[in-house]
């Protein structure tokens, strides 16, 4: 029992899953043989939830947060966010530091939390390592410039 073999129920259909179930990646024309575990899942609910649609692919066919080609399009177009002054484009997923700054893993980043003021997303305070909400308040995504941490990080990297 447990994980390993159970029944769900995807687009009015019962079927077998769990990581003891045998399958073959759902994307078309991929023979690769894989299970229907949840590390195999598009989404994170087995039958499918509000981010994947409950389909199992193989690692290659699964991209960035565990979702399928299709359901990873949609998230990337409805977390896009476009600065209406300066055309930048901003992925409401990423986190963000006033530009310029480091990066501590220790200290505080600030993440869009799904609130907004007059059209613009909100970024709020976190900290780094545990995601919980920082002391400040809230800020427009109009105010000041932000960077992409993992472009931070990565500059970080190149010139440590
Ligand atoms: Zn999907
Ligand atoms: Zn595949």
């Amino acid at each position: 029992m447990g994980y390993a073999h159970y029944e769900i129920i995807r687009n009015g259909r019962t079927i077998e899953a769990g990581y003891a179930v045998e399958a073959v990646c759902e994307e078309a024309g991929c023979k690769a043989k894989i299970d229907r575990g949840l590390a195999y899942l598009c989404g994170k609910h087995p039958g499918g939830d509000e981010r994947g649609c409950g389909g199992y692919f193989c690692e290659q066919h699964l991209y960035g947060d565990n979702q399928c080609k299709r359901c990873s399009d949609v998230a990337d177009k409805a977390n896009a966010w476009i600065h209406p002054e300066t055309g930048e484009e901003f992925d409401l997923r990423d986190q963000l530091l006033p530009a310029g700054s480091s990066y501590d893993g220790r200290g505080i980043v600030w993440r869009h939390t799904g609130n907004w003021q007059r059209e613009v997303p909100l970024v709020e305070p976190v900290y780094a390592h545990s995601q919980v909400p920082a002391p400040g308040a809230a800020r427009m995504l109009t105010e000041g410039e932000w960077e992409d941490v993992a472009r931070i990080i990565h500059r970080q990297l190149r010139t440590a």
